[in-house]
């Protein structure tokens, strides 16, 4: 038998279900945010995530899935949504005019981490990019659109980490500060953060290991070596953020783990035990320069992504998973009966009625069985007798009442009765 890669999963029943009403939930919301649907390829050239990632980020070093095609290209399993987007942006040149662009994106991802609760190596992203605008109104709906999703979805008690990283020069003031603080420290560091003290200082604050350390603690606070310009546009976003009713908490130790971020960066983060070790739904951040370094013109941007498999982990503790009703389940003996039955299905269904009928050769008595078991709720049974006068008999499976119908308005009747 061959079995599923390490770190994959089969999508289906319950899970399935919980996908799907996921899915529906996000292009409906999409539409009324007017964010546009792009997808982009799954692999792409491999050098687009170092420059945009960052070389010396987690994602880089130890997650990608790189492998050369026949071709000796240098390709990428995409870890993540964004650079892809902006890719695209730039290579469609669609910078020129319709500034901002907004775009929602969902699909696969892949990364080769330890799989573990709501961690897997290939898992699924929804995520929002709004390029070509910088007003502080663009951070506040990143942040408001999906803490409303999952409210929607049946979350409770979310709460928004936020924090301000400033411009790359208040970046570089505070890394020095921060390096000279941590210097007398390193040997207390964990052996990944005395790596990053020379290649990513700012990501040691982001550490899963030092994280609570009494160091990183006392260390000074990012949000002290902001230019004034920069700490009025934070003040803005809060601001915002109040008047649309997000709970948020400033968390000056929030760096996100990618290395394009600058000025507001966030994470949604659900406090639900199910979801130990993976509370973090949904993280993302402004990102002005990722543009430009990737050669396109200077376009400042935002956006965000969210795990649906940890949205679908917390979806089990809202209400009970179950498969919709099927609306009518139609029954039959003989094989005139069976044509009737292989028709109706076609046109009810093209008429906005889920159907079904048996194909595994089953008795009347089992059909019964099988239509309870599909939960159906109107039961069409068919009898050869009444099919020659015209009429159709048709069962509401709650009520148990029958009543025969009009063939001619057999589809009209199941319609409004549904
Ligand atoms: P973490 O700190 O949990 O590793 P991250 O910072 O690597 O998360 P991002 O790159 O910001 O995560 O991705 C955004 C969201 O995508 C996460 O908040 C999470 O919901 C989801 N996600 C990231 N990695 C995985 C994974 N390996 N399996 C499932 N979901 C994931
Ligand atoms: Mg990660």
């Amino acid at each position: 038998m061959i079995i599923k890669p390490k770190g994959t999963y089969d999508i289906v029943d319950k899970e399935a279900i919980k996908m799907q009403r996921i899915n529906h939930l996000i292009d409906y919301f999409c539409e009324f945010y007017n964010y546009d649907y792009i997808r982009t390829p799954i692999f792409e050239a491999s050098e687009l995530f170092h420059r945009s990632v960052g070389e010396s980020s987690d994602i880089v070093t130890k997650e990608t899935y790189d492998f050369k095609d026949r071709g000796e290209r240098d390709l990428t399993l995409r870890p993540e949504g964004t650079a892809g987007v902006v890719r695209s942006f730039i290579e469609n040149k669609m910078y020129g005019s319709n500034l901002p662009r907004k775009f929602y994106y969902n699909g696969p991802m892949y990364r080769y981490e330890r799989p573990g609760n709501g961690r897997n190596r290939e898992f699924t992203q929804f995520g929002v990019e709004i390029l070509g605008s910088n007003d502080p109104a663009i951070d506040a709906e990143i942040i408001s659109m999906p803490y409303r999703l999952f409210e929607e979805l049946g979350f409770k008690d979310l709460t928004v980490k936020i924090n301000n990283l400033g411009d790359k020069k208040d970046r570089a003031k505070y890394r020095d500060a921060l390096v000279e603080y941590l210097t007398p420290h390193i040997k207390e560091l964990c052996s990944d953060c005395q790596k990053r003290f020379t290649t990513n200082p700012l990501r040691i604050l982001d550490c899963k290991v030092d994280g609570d350390s009494v160091v990183l603690k006392n260390a000074p606070s990012i949000l002290d070596y902001q230019s004034e310009d920069s700490n009025n546009r934070f003040k803005k976003v809060l601001e915002y953020l109040n008047y649309l009713d997000i709970d948020y908490e400033v968390d000056k130790t929030l760096v996100r783990g990618l290395d394009y971020y600058d000025y507001t960066v966030f994470e949604i983060v659900s406090d639900l035990s199910i979801l130990k070790g993976s509370s973090t739904i949904a993280a993302g951040g402004r990102y002005n320069n990722l543009v430009e370094s990737l050669g396109g013109p200077s376009t400042p941007c935002m956006g965000f992504a969210c795990g649906l498999e940890r949205i679908g982990l917390a979806m089990d503790e809202f209400e009970e998973i179950k498969k919709r009703p099927l609306d009518c389940y139609i029954m039959y003996i003989n094989e005139e009966e069976k044509l009737k039955a292989i028709m109706l299905a076609q046109d009810l269904r093209i008429s906005g009625v889920s159907v079904d009928y048996d194909t595994t050769g089953k008795s009347l008595k089992s059909q019964f069985k099988e239509a309870d078991r599909k939960n159906a709720q109107l039961l069409i049974i068919l009898n050869s007798e009444d099919l020659q006068k015209g009429l159709i008999n048709v069962k509401d499976n709650l009520t148990k009442e029958e009543k025969k119908i009009d063939e001619n308005e057999i589809i009209d009747y199941i319609v409004s009765n549904g």
